[in-house]
């Protein structure tokens, strides 16, 4: 088989040197050399006095001549039109896009090429590794198939195929990973086809989702291949954000959301950023001309086909929006869950803001958030209902009627309230904050 020639392109803002140069050696040390054409560095305007003439002359006194490439812009670019000139530069037939503090596992790039070679619509990455970043420890990851996805907040986490979703089944069945990392390679005329970047969007943030919701549905895929291995140090990050780090996340956010998704789905993100509603982000003519231009699917389709765990709140249910108790007007409330770990629930005054306090009965018979479901981890009077991730923790069926009981179906206790919040009594009519009414039915 004949390999396409790779050039790796490394954008870096404040990169302590000694990280940025371990990237580089580790590269060069773990990459068959007839495969690696050139690595681009772009030095994204650092302010670090070691990262201009100190680096340069490093690089031209201990590595072939011609194979690293630095340029220097002027003024602070951003990740997003930092990793594009290097791209701009860069004449591989595969891009490798990097951040600066990595180190690759042997072995890393076959795979990723291979599956390049078979599809070139393919974004292909391996599975990130965690570098401690105080230790420098290189923490390997096995055991499961690395997988991410995202929330109607728009924040990413890692998560894992089910066993169900690994098994035999074909892989054109299998749903995907949702997200472009740290590092993909990418064939270069297909990331010029699929509409590279943004452009418009600012510094960081959004624009792994906006790629790769765009690649699945514009007619590419998006795959993680198990084995290769490439550590990434996980740190915070050393820069920061002229104007702000959530400013910035609210304007990208919203520049990928006015293009991407169908009003519904929008709704449930602006329910999570009051703000959203009023940023200006400017002109989206080309990106919603590129949309069209490629013929792409629609959000529904995404969520559907790739990222079926995420629960669309108005979708396959019998009743949504938030749960009101009609003994004391409270709520039920997930204070902005993190994932997987069980959660307690709680109950809060309603404010009907999604965000927190969106909750679907599904036809499933499910009590659920947009990725968390509600359920008993005790099943005794007086125990308090959890939050579990729906994706690999357990579904307990729940049963309601426009009564209001909320009935656990496993122990037949139902949902009431107290001062401690949620709690599961034996049911009882007369027993007022054992009735809960949802916003809106389906039946
Ligand atoms: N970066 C950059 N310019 C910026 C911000 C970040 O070139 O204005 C680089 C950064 O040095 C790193 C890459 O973009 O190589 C990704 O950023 P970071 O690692 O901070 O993102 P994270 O891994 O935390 O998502
Ligand atoms: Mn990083």
């Amino acid at each position: 088989m004949i390999y396409p020639l790779q050039v790796l392109i490394i954008p870096f803002y404040d990169e302590w040197p000694s990280i940025l140069v371990r990237t580089v050696y580790s590269i060069i040390n773990r990459t068959p050399r007839h495969l690696l054409q050139e690595i681009i560095l772009v030095d994204d305007a650092s302010t670090m006095s070691e990262l201009k003439e100190p680096l340069d002359w490093y690089i031209k006194t201990n590595f072939p001549t011609g194979l690293i490439k630095i340029i220097h812009v002027p003024t602070r670019q951003g990740l997003i039109k930092a990793r594009l000139k290097g791209w701009k530069l860069s004449k591989g037939e595969v891009v490798v896009f990097f951040d600066s503090h990595m180190e690759v596992n042997l072995d890393w790039l076959q795979p990723l090429l291979t599956e390049i070679k078979i599809n070139r619509k393919t974004v292909a990455m391996g599975v990130l590794d965690y570098i401690n970043s105080e230790t420098f420890e290189y923490r390997f990851n096995e055991g499961y198939m690395t997988r991410y996805g995202f929330d109607w907040r728009l924040v990413f986490f890692e998560t894992f195929f089910r066993q169900d979703q690994i098994g035999p089944s074909e892989e054109s069945t299998r749903p995907g990973t949702v997200m472009v990392g740290a590092a993909y390679a990418i064939d270069s005329k297909y990331f010029g086809e699929i509409g590279t970047y943004d452009e418009g969007m600012k510094v960081w943030g959004g624009e792994n989702l906006e790629m790769a919701w765009r690649v699945w549905m514009c007619g590419g895929r998006l795959v993680h291949l198990p084995c290769s291995h490439l550590g990434h140090i996980a740190r915070s990050q050393p820069y920061d954000f002229p104007g702000g780090r959530r400013n910035i996340e609210v304007f990208n956010y919203k520049r990928a959301i006015e293009v991407w998704m169908e009003p519904e789905h929008k709704q449930f993100v602006y329910d999570h950023f009051e703000d959203m509603q009023e940023v200006n982000v400017g002109d989206l003519t080309d990106r919603i001309a590129l949309k069209k231009r490629l013929n792409c699917k629609t959000f529904s389709w995404f969520i559907e086909n790739i990222w079926p765990e995420l629960h669309v709140f108005n979708k396959d249910v019998f009743a949504w929006g938030s749960a009101r108790n009609l003994q004391n007007n409270m709520c039920l409330d997930n204070h902005q869950y993190l994932f997987q770990a069980p959660e307690a629930l709680f109950a809060e005054v309603c404010h009907y803001k999604l965000s927190t306090q969106g909750f679907s009965w599904t036809r499933e018979k499910l009590l659920r958030t947009s990725l968390q479901c509600v359920v008993l981890k005790e099943f005794f009077e007086g125990a308090k209902p959890k939050l579990e991730d729906c994706i690999i923790g357990p579904r307990d069926t729940w049963m309601h009627e426009k009564s209001g009981f909320l009935k656990h179906e496993k122990t037949g206790l139902c949902l009431d309230v107290d001062a401690t919040g949620p709690v599961m009594r034996p049911c009882r009519q007369e027993v007022i904050s054992q009735k809960w009414q949802f916003n809106q039915y389906n039946y």
